[in-house]
């Protein structure tokens, strides 16, 4: 009896991992697909001077909806797209969009484009965005490449050849959730990066009176001795807002300067209300 039950459990774990392969693959398919079913979009978030609340810029963030499954979380589908190589592609029609967008704004905005490991690890990713900045006109300083730490732990060396390569076309790097990866203070100095971006589970910890208040301060006392400026994510209330302002952080962005949403929601932050205003005069 007991080793018939041992059986019968064995069998259920065995469907039960089949039926997650198969999902697996399945999304693995789809998400290959979707660039080309036009089912991608992305939303914008604000980016905005912590100081004086000005809007300096936009998060662009991938979306997909799935027309069964509906509005897949980016955490779910980034990964398997990563897992398959389909991110290459879906990365490059990010870049592309966003640049294409912002360069359609009135206001001289900029605009942060995520680009995972994988992505800059291609040889030729210096020279695709190279492409991309001459295709669709947008100013090599407006755009602002965010890349993770993940990217900085394998081959070093070659990643801090491609980091320059992406320097000298004059655009900005940042380095994205900060503080939960694996990189050290030197190998932070050694690469060429013009910001830091807090994870947002620090900021999160920072008012719940917990050890994490601290975390941020040493970040942020840590990128003034490299004299990297701070972008802190997830803000989410009043009192976040006026820790991280008191602590001289430099940008925020988070629900409480803006939720991530089609960009025809910024119609006036990116100036195009004013420009369609003295269009119609
Ligand atoms: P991220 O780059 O750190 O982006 C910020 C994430 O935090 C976004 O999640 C945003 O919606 C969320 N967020 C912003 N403000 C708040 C807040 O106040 N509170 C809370 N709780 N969350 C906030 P999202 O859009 O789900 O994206 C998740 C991650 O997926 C991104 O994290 C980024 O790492 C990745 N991702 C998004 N788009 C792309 C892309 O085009 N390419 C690549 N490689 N990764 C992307
Ligand atoms: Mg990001
Ligand atoms: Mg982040």
């Amino acid at each position: 009896r007991v080793k018939d039950g041992g059986r019968g459990s064995f069998a259920f774990f065995q469907a039960e991992m089949d039926r997650d392969l198969r999902r697996r693959r399945a999304l693995e398919r789809e998400v290959r697909m979707a660039p080309g079913r036009g089912e991608l979009s992305l939303a914008w978030q604000p980016q905005a001077e912590t100081g004086t609340g000005e809007i300096t810029g936009f998060d662009a963030l991938l979306r997909w909806r799935h027309p069964e499954r509906g509005d897949v979380p980016p955490d779910v589908f980034i990964s398997v797209a990563e897992a398959s190589g389909a991110i290459i592609p879906i990365g490059h029609w990010v870049l592309r969009t966003a640049c294409l967008e912002a360069a359609s704004w009135p206001r001289p905005l900029r605009v942060a484009v995520n680009v995972s490991a994988l992505q800059v690890q291609q040889p030729d990713f210096p020279a695709q965005v190279a492409r991309v900045l001459a295709e669709t006109g947008l100013e090599a300083v407006r755009l602002d490449l965010e890349i993770t730490e993940t990217l900085l732990i394998h081959d070093t060396e070659r990643a801090l050849e491609t980091l320059r390569a992406l320097k000298a076309l004059g655009l900005r790097l940042s380095l994205d959730d900060f503080g939960t990866g694996y990189s050290s203070l030197g190998t932070l100095r050694a690469f060429p990066f013009d910001k830091l971006k807090i994870d947002r589970s620090f900021v999160r910890q920072m008012t719940e009176d917990g050890p994490c208040g601290g975390m941020v301060r040493a970040i942020l006392g840590l990128s003034r001795a490299m004299a990297l400026p701070v972008v802190a994510e997830g803000v989410e209330t009043e009192a976040q807002r006026a820790l991280l302002g008191a602590a001289l952080c430099e940008e925020m962005q988070g629900y409480l300067i803006g939720r991530p949403q089609p960009i025809e929601a910024f119609d006036e932050l990116v100036g195009r209300s004013e420009a369609a205003a003295r269009g119609a005069a």
